[in-house]
């Protein structure tokens, strides 16, 4: 694919629907066969979950939301779910987000305490409400109501790193910089023609209390569409969100680009807009409906590996790097 110049990336994120649905993307997606693509190693244990889900003849909501609720339970994974670093006032407040390509549909939590499984608070944010998105205490509101049980989601380890960065005098702070980054992202299909894409994380480690990520924003960390495929995302998350980044590299598939294509195109315009995003702890992940895949990280300082399951193969690769 050839590079993409600033107007002409605008052009492209604007004109892509129709494209998509005119090229009948979806057609070929059966040829696939299903296909779990996630970010970081714990990914690997996701996709091998999901995929168990699938061939049991879970659905691929159930196969994506069971494969996440896998690192959000283990207490050894300090980015997502239970054991996720708190923030800045020591509180676990978690981010997440599906999305249907299908259906075009989307739920997502932000804020969510007491809860360790997010995700499956964002399927049911879409699947019971004519919400999108619940953040905070109307999350965790919800979420007793649909029968989660609220618990601690401190671990001994997660509360002695935060104690230690607290009585740190010299520690950083989100007013100034940002540190640790880690969500899962995970996209998948069924090879049926159907994309879903959702991630969790507890986000930047020591947040300012409110804070929201880009994990649960739709278009952000996920974005799902039949048509073209899906993207998700991981990084830094207040740099991410103003690019919209997955919806973007979704855009420039439907365009035409492979999915290794459209997720280094979309770092290129990042440096392209402000050259210091060249340091940025950017990753993104992408696959379309030949079930081709996509994956590549911004520098080497912020190297994603991802992990790719496909035709009853379970493997860590590593991304391509833009700088
Ligand atoms: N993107 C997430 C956030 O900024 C964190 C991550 O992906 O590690 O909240």
């Amino acid at each position: 694919m050839e590079p993409v110049d600033r107007r002409d990336f605008i052009k492209t994120v604007a004109g892509t629907a129709a494209v998509a649905s005119l090229e009948g993307r979806g057609a070929v997606a059966a040829e696939a066969g299903p296909v779990f693509l996630s970010t970081w190693i714990w990914g690997k244990a996701a996709n091998e979950r999901a995929a168990e889900v699938l061939k049991g003849g879970g659905s691929l909501l159930d196969a994506i939301e069971k494969g996440i609720n896998i690192p959000e339970n283990d207490p050894n994974v300090m980015t997502v779910g239970y054991g996720g670093l708190p923030n800045a006032e020591g509180v676990v407040e978690l981010d997440a987000a599906i999305m249907d390509g299908t259906r075009h549909r989307a739920g997502s939590v932000c804020n969510l305490h007491m809860i360790k499984n997010p995700i499956s608070v964002a399927r049911l944010v879409m699947e019971k409400t004519r919400h999108t998105t619940l953040a905070g205490e109307g999350a965790f509101r919800f979420a007793l109501k649909m029968g989660f049980e609220p618990q601690t989601l401190l671990t001994p380890q997660s509360l002695q790193k935060w104690q230690e960065w607290k009585a740190d005098p010299h520690h950083k702070t989100f007013w100034l910089s940002p540190d640790n980054h880690d969500t899962i992202g995970m996209v998948g299909t069924d090879g049926k023609g159907h994309f879903v894409a959702g991630c969790s994380t507890s986000g930047s480690a020591y947040k300012i209390p409110g804070r929201v990520g880009d994990s649960p924003l739709i278009g952000c960390g996920v974005y799902a569409d039949d048509n073209v495929g899906a993207a998700s995302a991981t990084g830094d998350g207040d740099l991410m969100t103003n690019y919209c980044t997955s919806v973007s590299i979704v855009h420039l598939m439907a365009r035409g680009a492979s999915p290794q294509d459209a997720c280094m195109e979309l770092l290129r315009h990042m440096v392209k807009t402000d050259p210091q995003n060249k340091d940025g702890g950017v990753a993104v992940i992408a696959m379309n409906t030949r079930g081709e895949i996509g994956a590549a990280s911004m520098n080497e300082a912020f190297h994603l590996k991802y992990a790719l399951w496909r035709d009853g193969q379970s493997q860590l690769l590593d991304s391509v790097k833009l700088i």
